[in-house]
């Protein structure tokens, strides 16, 4: 057996790994580069992936970095199964439906610039079409469920913990184990059930974008967010929340229901104002039966929508529109994220120059982007053409985070390392996956591997 890294191999994006046998090739993950480093080529490069004779994809979850390239491998010849959890073939429709919107949507804005160039159109990565036909492939396999995924080779899927139908896996071909860690979650975090340990395994790869540090408590983030929301409830503010669709955006309304729920904060407006978000918070009642124990039984005795009574969903534009001159207090959660596109930037551009205005960043922000501007203290930005002045208070609150830390990575490689296991770390930057490989050097006496893109390791 031999295993070729197609990315996430001193970065975090592009997740893929070619497991080849005598007798078949699957692929695990076939995610899309993205952010600063990443190239249109890069994307449509499938390196040692040939998709006509690919047997099968088995898929750890939905996030882009993971799947993004499904749609490719199926234009270009793909037809064989794709295994996954019923959840992430639900979660993955939705991203790679809306990475497809962006892709057309690049490509058509550039065929433009193009023409009027002389040059030739640009053409999407891929298409909504395309993406489409990914879901009908998608095989349905429970947690803990093995199945024969091609000839000789059988696969496991097992809790991750790190957004809903997320998993590790454990496949098994030729005698030998080799241990997928996909992005392994935080214990604690809401919703979600805590990683299952993995078993031991030949080769383990383990992601390391957090190989360098552990998170600041759960806890006192929640309390850091309550205080920011209580005085702006006080104050009358308008809080405007940058946030991903899926997970933080549920995760956040998870924390104001509690807090309501234990009465440090009133009942108060709150606007979801994301298609997307609203579409992954239907999946997510949906998917009840993934939730961790808690999540669960306040689900089932209806307390969420007891706790949130002033949560509005906003599909329409005009909807949105409608907040240009909303009043406090009020929340509102808009994508995307970083806020390099999506409702958030007019959002910004009409409440970002009061005074009266509060921005609270709940996850990463890539350099480049207006979200990072804002995090660094910038005076004044750009916001779809207008020069706006930076006048709200800004908070960024750490804490929040889908990926395990330090310490609960160690813990999960200590249950898969045994004698003789080779250990590759891959999905983290140089910095973190340098960090994590001393650490383990450290507690398991075992030297890791660092892979780059296209190198092989054989168990
Ligand atoms: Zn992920």
């Amino acid at each position: 057996m031999r295993i070729t890294l197609c990315g996430a191999a001193g970065e975090v994006t592009g997740s893929g790994y070619l497991v080849e046998t005598d007798r078949a090739r699957v692929l695990v993950d076939f995610g899309m580069f993205q952010g600063r480093r990443a190239t249109d080529g890069h994307n449509r490069d499938l390196g040692p992936v040939d998709p006509e004779r690919l047997d099968a994809v088995v898929v750890t979850h939905a996030h882009l970095d993971h799947t993004g390239r499904l749609p490719l491998l199926v234009a270009r010849g793909f037809r064989g199964p794709v295994f996954a959890t019923p959840a992430t073939r639900e979660f993955g429709a939705l991203i790679l439906a809306d990475s497809a919107e962006i892709q057309e949507g690049d490509a058509k804005r550039l065929s433009i610039e193009a023409r009027r160039a002389g040059r030739r159109p640009v053409e999407p990565l891929y298409t909504r079409a395309d993406a489409e036909r990914v879901a009908p492939l998608v095989r349905h396999v429970g947690y803990e469920e093995r199945r024969e995924v091609a000839p000789g080779v059988s696969a496991r899927l097992f809790e991750a913990g790190h957004i809903l139908g997320s998993a590790s896996v454990e496949m098994r071909a030729g005698g030998k184990t080799v241990v997928f860690s996909g992005d392994i979650g935080p214990k604690g975090a809401p919703f979600l059930r805590d990683p299952v340990l993995p078993p031991r395994g030949d080769v383990v790869f383990l992601e390391s974008t957090y190989g360098d540090r552990d998170h600041r408590s759960l806890d006192a983030t929640v309390a850091e967010l309550h205080g920011i929301l209580d005085r702006a409830v006080r104050e009358r503010c308008v809080v405007l929340i940058p946030s991903f669709a899926i997970g933080r955006a549920q995760q956040v309304l998870f924390h104001i229901a509690e807090l309501v729920r234990g009465g440090s904060l009133p009942d108060f407006p709150i606007f979801l104002d994301s298609p997307m978000a609203i579409d992954a918070t239907a999946l997510y009642s949906r998917h009840k039966e993934l939730f961790d124990a808690e999540a669960r039984s306040l689900a089932r005795r209806g307390q969420f929508k007891e706790d949130l009574k002033g949560l509005r969903f906003l599909s329409t534009a005009d909807e949105s529109r409608r907040l240009n001159d909303l009043d406090g207090p009020a929340v509102v959660i808009a994508g995307s994220g970083m806020c390099n596109g999506g409702r958030i930037l007019h959002h910004l551009k009409h409440h970002l120059w009061r005074e009266e205005t509060v921005v609270v960043f709940v996850g990463y922000q890539g350099e480049g982007t207006l979200g990072h501007a804002l995090v660094k203290g910038a005076p004044h930005v750009a916001i779809l053409g207008h020069r706006v002045r930076v006048a709200a208070r800004i908070h960024t609150l750490g804490g929040f985070s889908a990926h395990a830390g330090k310490t609960e990575l160690l813990d999960w490689a200590d249950a898969a390392i045994g004698a003789g296991t080779r250990v590759v770390l891959t999905h983290g930057e140089d910095k973190p996956r340098a960090a994590l490989a001393d650490a383990i050097r450290e507690r398991f006496r075992v030297d890791a591997l660092l892979p780059l893109r296209g190198d092989t390791v054989e168990p």
